[in-house]
């Protein structure tokens, strides 16, 4: 005999119903029990309507839609079926409800009988529907034997077999429709199971009868990876263990009821989870056999709980304490759901429901009383709004760094884990983290453990060459991305004035005209509760500007959990103070600080450094021509331009800052190699660095560009002059950033042709390294290091390295 399940989700409405009447006229020949819960919804229906009764309020708009539920469900299954028998009567339901708002109080019998009432409905219509099928009812009351409590109350397997087994001879073999979520206790009374009970019901009455298999068939296609409902990504699992199940019932995957797989397992009987909307689609298989392949099977996840912690030296050492803890609970019928003690045994910390809060305070309060008068004890604290993310499978104990990959996880979502726990069989690991983040939790372990699809969040702050050329490529790169796993999405994109945000990521061509049309400013608050409204869980801020004012806010984006990608050389050029707080704020909140455009644009110069320094190696001295405008403007006067007319024709070709006074000055270069030395450990200023600008300090001061460049040619004489004095000694000019003897200076040097740099111009950037592990030639890193195209990639590459994998 199989044993057929329907939940609340496959009775919703008559469509369903007829659903179900044709799977059980299919799936079970003509012996089967049929485990009905009420039409979806209607047990929350009859919950609210207790509880406005309770409270003495007016129920009636809600018995109103009630009672015309019902109604309407038993007139269209009449249309089509012929009149109904059996039908509960809804006046005794009226009348227990007038009785408790009279009260205003509703005792536990009679909102059992209330909060059953659904499946009774339910079991009404089948029978009806399938009596053709030789369908007949059982009362759930004759058959599921229960302890005595009316709510949430256990089954007695051994005395529900014995009744069960009366009432199926007494009826001989057919289809038996019963009603789930509902038993009854030693004095006959009506109880009830607990919220989602009638799984529960099925698993008892397949174990009762020693059924081929139990199949619970719901809304989903079987038992997911996740919640599919919170993780849209979740996969089905084709095979699970008995313990795998119980595991995820039990911390919060709602498809099964956590009370369910026992009765089966002891009995030995598989149990199957399917789709009532696509019953051809295998479901899962909870059976003693599970899918060796993969050693985590799912995750799940358990909201709204609390946790008490007891503590004080009267702990220590002492024998039975946490038995008198546990015991005060249990007398209270409060269910505690993970345990965690500290070594030392000083304290012991679980949690519990948070419904069941005042009721787990008020038992330890008077449990311990008197070790609390006496010091003995500490005020129990407690900590709420708490959820618990479960990683489960029964190979994980053969696995070793499962565990860290999960606390890895969690710690990439910026998760604060407030307790952990494991089960002894090693099939499943907890933690409890703050409600509030349980969903960004559940995320990153479900894309590190099942996905592997790593997302990237991305907020581009500064909207000028670079970062339209980076919109550009990162639109450019999707498919790339796709092919390599990647989800990368640019979330928002904002100038100095205007911030555009949007949920479904900015893809749109006309990105700049809606950002102009934007009505809400950058800050930093905005851009964080955006993360957390839409669970971001890798956002990276992507600053291609050349602002202070947000440099100053680096340390700040990295302690709210952005990773931050700067071209922006600001932030690294500020007081070493700064420069040292940045690097710290990264470590602290485990995320990235990446600024490898600061120095070379697109070339990989500052990544190189660190993993060369990282290795152990040392700098011995430094030389590079660090200025793209300056290698362009000396290239050209090699090639017999004069001053002015080489500085012209760079600004003509935009090779240059608007005001080409920003690129001779030097200081653009001294900002780069600053950023070098500290990199290669010097503790250095801005104001330690040396700098000789190209022209004069005092030369045209206080003109703008244009007079500037008109006066220009004052200095082509004397320039000449220098050019050609070096060009007698075989050598040329070159504008050089160097580190020699732990001293920075920027300035022209006369390069011969053995110098790595006599070649540099162009545009082109060169950085020779001379270390203790190169030298007596250097190491040279050479390439174009300007231009909106690969500073834009540079800028890409690392955003890339965000990901954690
Ligand atoms: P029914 O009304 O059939 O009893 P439920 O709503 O009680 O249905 O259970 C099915 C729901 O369980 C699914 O719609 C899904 O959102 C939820 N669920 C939670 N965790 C899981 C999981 N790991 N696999 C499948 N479904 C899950
Ligand atoms: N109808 C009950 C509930 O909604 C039992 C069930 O559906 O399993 O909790
Ligand atoms: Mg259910």
């Amino acid at each position: 005999m199989r044993v057929l399940k329907f939940g609340g989700s496959s009775l919703a409405d008559f469509d369903c119903l007829q659903r179900v009447q044709s799977l059980v006229s299919n799936y079970s020949s003509d012996n089967a029990v049929v485990v009905l819960s009420a039409p979806g919804g209607m047990t929350d229906q009859l919950v609210s309507l207790a509880d406005c009764a309770a409270k003495g309020a007016d129920y009636e708009p809600l018995w109103a839609a009630f009672e015309s539920r019902c109604l309407s469900l038993k007139e269209v299954v009449e249309s089509k079926y012929g009149s109904l028998a059996g039908w509960p009567d809804l006046g005794s339901l009226k009348d227990k409800l007038a009785g408790v708002k009279l009260l205003k109080q509703c005792p536990e019998a009679v909102n059992a009988f209330i909060i059953s009432f659904g499946e009774r409905i339910s079991v009404a219509l089948m029978v009806n529907m399938l009596k053709n099928q030789n369908a007949r009812a059982l009362d759930a009351t004759q058959c599921i034997k229960t302890q005595s409590q009316y709510l949430d109350s256990e089954v007695q397997l051994e005395q529900t077999k014995v009744a069960l087994a009366q009432q199926i001879e007494a009826n001989g073999s057919g289809i038996y429709i019963i009603a789930g979520f509902t038993g009854s206790n030693e004095l006959g009374e009506l109880t009830t199971l607990g919220r989602n009970g009638s799984d529960y019901s099925a698993a008892v009455i397949a174990a009762s009868i020693n059924a081929e298999i139990c199949q619970i068939w719901t809304d989903v296609d079987g038992v997911y990876s996740a919640d599919p409902r919170l993780i849209k990504k979740a996969t089905k699992v084709a095979k699970l263990s008995y313990k795998e199940a119980m595991e995820l019932a039990y911390f919060g995957a709602k498809v099964l009821h956590p009370k369910t797989i026992l009765p089966c397992a002891k009995a030995n009987v598989p149990c199957e989870i399917k789709n009532t909307h696509d019953p051809d689609v295998p479901g899962s298989m909870i059976s003693t056999h599970s899918d060796n392949d993969s050693p985590v099977k799912a995750l799940s996840s358990l909201d709204k709980l609390a946790m008490l912690t007891v503590a004080g030296p009267g702990m220590k050492g002492k024998v039975g304490m946490a038995a008198r803890v546990f015991s005060a609970l249990a007398n209270d019928n409060v269910s505690i759901v993970l345990i965690t003690q500290s070594s030392c045994e000083f304290s012991i910390s679980f949690c519990v429901y948070e419904q069941d809060l005042p009721l787990a305070m008020q038992a330890l309060q008077s449990a311990f009383e008197l070790e609390t008068k006496a010091g003995l004890i500490e005020p129990i604290e407690v900590q709420k709004d708490l959820a618990i993310v479960t990683l489960v499978g029964d190979n994980m104990r053969s696995h070793k760094g499962l565990a860290a990959k999960f606390f890895a996880s969690l710690a990439q979502a910026q998760v604060n884990i407030v307790a952990i726990a494991q089960d002894s069989t090693e099939s499943a690991i907890s933690a409890v983290v703050p409600g509030e983040l349980c969903k960004d939790a559940m995320k990153v372990c479900h894309e590190n453990f099942f996905t592997h699809v790593p997302s990237i969040d991305v907020f581009l702050l500064g909207c000028g060459l670079v970062g339209t050329e980076l919109v550009q490529q990162l639109k450019k790169q999707q498919k790339w991305l796709a092919n390599r796993n990647i989800k990368l999405n640019l979330y928002g994109v904002a100038n100095s004035k205007k911030c555009l945000l949007s949920a479904e990521g900015i893809q749109s061509d006309n990105w700049q005209a809606q950002l102009e049309s934007s009505e809400v400013s950058f800050s930093i608050d905005r851009l964080e509760h955006f993360v957390k409204s839409n669970h971001l869980i890798n956002p990276v801020i992507v600053d291609c500007s050349s602002s202070q004012l947000l440099a100053d806010q680096y340390s700040q984006f990295l302690q709210a959990g952005f990773h931050v990608v700067a071209a922006n050389k600001k932030a690294n050029t500020g007081d070493m103070a700064y420069y040292r707080e940045l690097k710290q704020a990264a470590v602290n909140s485990g995320r990235k600080f990446l600024y490898e455009t600061n120095v070379g644009a697109g070339l990989p110069v500052l990544d190189n450094l660190q993993l060369l320094f990282g290795a152990g190696d040392e700098l011995l001295s430094f030389s590079g021509i660090l200025s793209g405008s300056l290698s362009y403007m000396f290239g050209a006067i090699e090639d017999g331009l004069s001053l002015s007319q080489a500085t012209a024709q760079a600004k003509q070709n935009g090779f240059t800052e608007p005001d080409p006074r920003d690129d001779l000055s030097g200081t653009d270069v001294a900002r780069k190699l600053l950023i070098i030395a500290r990199e290669a450990g010097l503790d250095l200023e801005l104001d330690d660095i040396e700098v000789e600008s190209v022209v004069p300090d005092d030369f045209a001061k206080g003109t703008n560009v244009d007079e500037f460049m008109a006066r220009l040619p004052e200095l082509d004489a004397t320039f000449a002059d220098r050019v050609q004095s070096a060009a007698s000694e075989g050598k040329k000019l070159r504008y050089v950033g160097s580190i020699v003897n732990g001293k920075c200076r920027v300035g022209i040097e006369a390069v011969d042709t053995q110098h790595a740099l006599f070649d540099i111009r162009d545009g082109e950037n060169a950085l020779a390294i001379l270390s203790q592990y190169y030298q007596p030639k250097p190491f040279v890193i050479r390439g174009y290091g300007a231009g909106a195209e690969v500073t834009a990639a540079g800028v890409f590459a690392d955003i890339l390295k965000t990901l954690s994998r």
